[in-house]
């Protein structure tokens, strides 16, 4: 089977969160069970572009509105990520250092689908199916459906897999110029709640709609940010695939970032090398459990209670924890939790930043890792410091549910709580610092985790089998 991935994301290209990971790791695993997989992505400019060789493979035009556009397809040559990468250049428009958050992004975001749905319609032959991710693709289905010039792939099967409905794309009615000679019959598909609205608009046109994990996609027929009633009303199509991890990449026994490789068999060992690194570069005592938080600085992820909480939870502990913070996103967020810094020298540190390799290096070192989130619609911080012996604190949400069991369960392994609040949050790091006292259970706990098969090759099949039962 063929397949073409749409994403505006893909790691190691360009990644500004898991929707990366995830287009750079289903594709390798899809190729593994002997499939073609294809991802094509915007031209940004980062440095995997810079550092590889690339070649020319199509070349296009195409009026938006009043732009005239010139596009130009790319391919990386060496199959460098064990798929075909295609990256399309917009001059002026996609070739620029961040992913998102310019405010002309419904342009090039809109620019960059008619490009892709243009480019495919030349292919002399068709995927099997066209799989898009997020809002910023969701337009595609909609366009190979009731786009005149494109109504030769109306046949193609689609899925949208929906990483994050919080961001839908929405654009005026003033912008639906911008999509190709549609038919205007069909308007009613753009339309959710008289704006453009590109991922309800994707729910209606893709064949199948999947979330990220089962317990997100209940969730969201009860809060979507508006879209609850058309989960309900499409819910026969849709499904909810759990992320994977992607082995090779994610793997503390041959992780090349951080400082000492280690197994489950020498677990001990192994954490207490790369958690001492990261202590003496902090000035944290090693005696102490090392919390840490990675992430997007935003309400989703409640970054916003993480300074009154730990400030709390270090004033009822007697600090008796270390806590280490990576992470960027809204400026009251980071400078709340960088005014905290003076207060708790020697036992906090907030690193304001987007870092690959320290978050390797923290998810190797740390004892536990906290994530309070409001939404989490699959979360990847959780499996990954599973992987590398860390013990999750999590709020039962979405992904964070399906994946975590509280230790006091049977066979659980992480501490789980209800409320994205402060006193929630308090109460489950003294619930940390209390098991981290007891050495043989945090240990049983560690090899449990470690143990545990979060890989991407069950959920790569289901994600096959979601494709047969489109399969036209
Ligand atoms: P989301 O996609 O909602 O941000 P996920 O848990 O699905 O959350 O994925 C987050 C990914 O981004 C993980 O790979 C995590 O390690 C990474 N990440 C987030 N913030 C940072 C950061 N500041 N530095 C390095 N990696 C980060």
């Amino acid at each position: 089977m063929e397949i073409l991935h749409v994403s505006a994301e893909c790691y190691p290209v360009a990644k500004a969160g898991g929707l990366a990971d995830v287009v750079g790791a289903l594709p390798k695993y899809q190729q593994s069970l002997g499939h073609t997989a294809k991802v094509v992505m915007p031209m940004h400019r980062t440095k995997f572009l810079y550092n590889n060789e690339w070649e020319v493979v199509h070349k296009g035009s195409f009026r938006m509105g009043e732009m005239y556009l010139d596009f130009t397809i790319i391919k990386e040559k060496t199959n460098k990520l064990g798929f075909d990468l295609y990256c399309v250049d917009i001059y002026g428009l996609l070739d620029r250092e961040r992913i998102y958050s310019y405010d002309d992004d419904t342009e090039r975001f809109t620019a960059f689908q008619i490009a892709v749905t243009e480019w495919l319609s030349k292919w002399e032959h068709h995927p099997n199916v066209v799989h898009v991710h997020d809002h910023h693709t969701a337009l595609i289905p909609f366009m190979m459906q009731y786009c005149f010039g494109y109504r030769h792939l109306s046949r193609i099967p689609t899925v949208l897999t929906i990483h994050n409905a919080q961001y839908q794309g929405w654009m005026g009615w003033d912008k639906a110029t911008y999509l190709p000679a549609w038919d205007t019959w069909r308007w009613g598909l753009l339309d959710w709640s008289n704006t453009v609205n590109p991922l309800a608009c994707g729910i209606k046109c893709a064949d199948k709609v999947n979330t990220v994990s089962p317990g997100y996609m209940e969730e969201l027929k009860r809060e979507a940010n508006g879209l609850e009633s058309l989960f309900n009303f499409e819910s026969g199509k849709c499904t909810g695939i759990l992320n994977g991890i992607d082995y090779s990449v994610w793997d503390p026994a041959t992780d090349t970032y951080i400082l000492d490789n280690f197994t489950v068999k020498d677990l001990k060992h192994g954490k207490g090398l790369n958690k001492k690194k990261l202590c003496d570069d902090l000035g944290f005592d090693m005696q102490y459990p090392l919390i840490i938080f990675i992430g997007r600085l935003v309400h989703e992820k409640a970054a916003d209670l993480l300074a009154e909480a730990i400030s709390k939870a270090f004033e009822q502990t007697g600090h008796a924890f270390s806590c280490m913070i990576l992470g960027s996103g809204e400026k009251e967020v980071e400078n709340g939790l960088q005014r905290i810094q003076n207060d708790f020298i020697g036992y906090y540190h907030s690193q304001i930043e987007y870092n690959e390799k320290l978050s390797h290096q923290m998810y190797a070192g740390a004892d536990f890792i906290l994530m309070p989130s409001r939404v989490e619609p699959c979360g990847l911080n959780q499996m990954y410091a599973m992987r590398y012996g860390t013990v999750p604190v999590v709020r039962r949400t979405g992904g964070l549910k399906d994946t975590v069991i509280d230790f006091g369960e049977e066979n659980g392994y992480g501490i789980c709580f209800e409320k994205a609040s402060v006193e929630d949050i308090v109460y489950s790091i003294t619930r940390a610092v209390e098991l981290y006292k007891d050495k043989t259970k945090l240990d049983e706990i560690r090899q449990r985790m470690m143990n545990i098969n979060n890989s991407w090759e069950t959920s790569a099949g289901k994600y096959i089998e979601l494709y047969d039962s489109i399969y036209k």
